[in-house]
């Protein structure tokens, strides 16, 4: 995308001011819905990063139990290491995930799309079984001590994305590739 050359009328301040509503615009994590969607939080889809230990977001409420109390007792552990997990996007309904995957296409195409999102038949969003966490930091903390609560990074190519696929205690399952793969 191409910008215009800067007229002399923006002063500094104007052109910040630009530039840092550009920046809130842009969603920063999987999991936000796009104003227009039609998908609303019931779908699962969250404004902001919610604690596992919220209550009232279907996108935690919906996750099959034994992930819902294995994050918050990582989530827990990993506090008393000063650092605070929070989940970006967990259940989904397919719709949601139909949404996501649809905007993924737009965007790059469906086979560079589908590395990332999955189809709502494929998603482990949709049947409550995955979680994206985050910040970084804390994705770092689940890849070195997930594995204790079973829970394992699946793809390489998405260091947020955390399910139950080991017994806890025992070593994580070779990951696959990416969302495309297995
Ligand atoms: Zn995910």
């Amino acid at each position: 995308m191409s910008c215009p050359p800067p007229r002399r009328s923006l002063g500094l301040k104007a052109g910040v001011g630009i530039a840092a509503t550009l920046l809130i615009a842009v969603p920063t994590y999987a999991g936000i819905a796009s104003a227009d969607s039609g998908v609303t939080s019931a779908d699962g889809a969250l404004d902001k990063p919610v604690s596992p230990f919220a209550d009232g977001h279907p996108a935690v409420d919906n996750l099959r139990p034994e992930l819902r109390t294995a994050i918050r007792q990582a989530a827990a552990d990993a506090r008393r290491d000063g650092v605070e997990v929070l989940i970006n996007s967990g259940w989904r309904s397919r719709r949601h995930q139909q949404h996501l995957l649809d905007e993924a296409v737009a965007t790059d195409g469906l086979e560079k799309a589908r590395r990332r999102v999955n189809t709502p038949d494929r998603s482990t969003h949709v049947t409550g079984d995955a979680i994206d966490a985050g910040p970084p930091e804390a994705d770092r903390w689940l890849q070195r001590n997930g594995a204790a609560y079973g829970l394992c990074q699946v793809y390489a190519n998405e260091i947020w994305h955390f399910e139950l696929t080991t017994e806890p205690g025992r070593p994580c399952p070779p990951q696959l590739p990416d969302a495309s793969a297995g």
